[in-house]
């Protein structure tokens, strides 16, 4: 299986270098050449497998400079430190499927990827005899999955900036509890966009990039979409015995595009009518919700939102799927790109809004709305969702079909988001994980928001 980028500008790599790179190295995104297919006799043997035993033979689909053994291995350890023996496992509320993404280190699910990906990169690492070191800005949610999914690892560091005293004291806690050698916490005096700001800065200073070999560990990595693809064929096999049905749809809570469009490659390897509609939940920020309504990407300002993660306007990933709009042309896709760059919109003809519609139902869902829907599927059910997954579920309740059952996706536990929780159903005890960080020592360097003293701090401490 070779990789290209979607804007064409690079000979086809391996899945290896695919890791490695991130981001093509003309600017686009790294697909495989083709998708693989899955047949139904090979569907049906996958009917018994587990969640690692499946991981492995969809990953084995697209990954083959890996040896096998060694494959099955960095799966079985990836998935070792969730706390479920199913590691994603399904609960029917409501006549809705719950899909539990959050039983990895840090409660989201974005640990889901990361556990294996950090574990790719540790093992393509030593393998070549190279370093790495992980740079990278959060505005305090993500930043702990991205610290689990390498802490501990040979030959990786990773730099990770927070906005000092201005994340939750458990989002702080939950990163800076982590005492191993090869993780640094930065907690820089301003803003989350100083961070940002900060962090583009240093890696646009090629020459500091390449000698510490600086990584990015953002949701554009291909292993971390390859990674997503497993559970919603986990999730379409047991749903799909359980209601004997052929067909399943899924909600997805959506931020930068990276879960959904792991639902659309799955789709699209098993076929048609399999995973049917895939709903595109948003919060305010909804580009993404614009898109598939109105058939126009255009965008706006972000304003933060109770579900944070998801707080974002240019989403990431989207132009994976306008490559696949695009009838798999990356010249068009180049275009569209540097369209949108320049203007800030994209239009679509109709024939291609109406492929959209056909793909995605969508919908936005505010915060009032959020908030009551933790509050009712709370009353009705006694389940607790956190804003994130609330938003994905409002969608899922509406855009449900007749006879067609329906997967919402949880991405974080409503412990993470007590705020939002407690305000719909009142105060909620704290998960035992993060009860444990309470009082946990801690590490974490204050620096000023200023790029030269980062990279001082960087040169000081990087592996090399
Ligand atoms: C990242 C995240 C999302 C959004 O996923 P995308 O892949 O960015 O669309 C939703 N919920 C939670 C809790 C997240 O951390």
């Amino acid at each position: 299986m070779k990789y290209i980028s979607t804007r064409g500008g690079i000979s086809p790599v391996s899945f290896k270098e695919a890791v490695m790179m991130g981001l093509a190295t003309d600017g686009g995104l790294l697909l495989p050449e083709s998708l693989p297919s899955v047949d139904e006799p090979r569907l049906a043997q996958w009917q018994s497998l587990n969640y690692q035993d499946l991981a492995h033979e969809v990953f084995s689909l697209f990954i083959d400079d890996i040896d096998s053994r060694d494959l099955k291995e960095l799966v079985e350890r990836s998935y070792s430190t969730f706390s479920h023996p199913e590691i994603t496992p399904l609960t029917k509320r409501d006549n809705l499927y719950i899909l539990e993404l959050f039983h990895g280190p840090t409660l989201a699910f974005k640990d889901v990827a990361l556990q294996f990906l950090g574990n790719v990169f540790e093992y393509l690492l030593k393998e070549s005899g190279n370093t790495m070191n992980i740079l990278g800005a959060t505005s305090g949610d993500t930043g702990s999955a991205a610290i689990y999914g390498v802490r501990g690892k040979e030959n990786i560091n990773i730099f990770i900036l927070h906005p000092h005293k201005r994340v939750s004291p458990i989002q702080e806690l939950q990163m800076t509890s982590v005492l191993d050698e090869n993780v640094f916490n930065i907690a820089i005096k301003g803003t989350f966009d100083d961070g940002q700001e900060i962090v583009k800065g240093i890696f646009n200073d090629i020459d500091f990039k390449s000698r510490y070999n600086l990584g990015a560990i953002n949701s554009i990595n291909w292993a971390r979409v390859l990674a997503q693809v497993v559970y919603y064929i986990y999730a379409y096999l047991r749903v799909s015995q359980a209601e004997n049905t052929k067909v399943v749809d899924f909600s997805i809570p959506t931020g930068n595009f990276g879960d959904i469009f792991a639902g659309f490659v799955a789709r699209k390897i098993l076929g048609d009518g399999k995973i049917g509609k895939l709903v595109l939940a948003t919060n305010e920020n909804d580009i993404l919700s614009r898109f598939v309504l109105n058939g126009e990407y255009s965008k706006s300002e972000v304003v933060p939102t109770v579900s944070p993660s998801m707080d974002i306007q240019m989403a990431s990933n989207f132009e994976r799927y306008l490559y696949y709009l695009n009838d798999a042309d990356p010249d068009k896709t180049k275009i569209d790109m540097e369209t949108f760059a320049s203007l800030g919109v994209l239009s679509f003809s109709s024939a291609k809004f109406s492929r959209v519609k056909n793909d995605f139902s969508s919908q936005r869902v505010a915060e009032a709305e959020t908030v009551e829907t933790i509050r009712q599927f709370h009353e009705k059910t006694g389940y607790v969702l956190d804003p994130h997954t609330a938003v994905g579920v409002h969608a899922a309740l509406n855009k449900r079909r007749e006879h067609v059952p329906m997967v919402s996706l949880a991405t974080a536990h409503p412990g993470k988001f007590g705020e939002a929780v407690s305000r719909a159903i009142g105060e909620q005890k704290l998960p035992e994980t993060l009860q444990d960080l309470v009082g946990k020592k801690t590490r974490c360097s204050l620096l000023n928001a200023d790029v030269n003293e980062i990279k001082e701090f960087i040169q000081h401490n990087a592996m090399v």
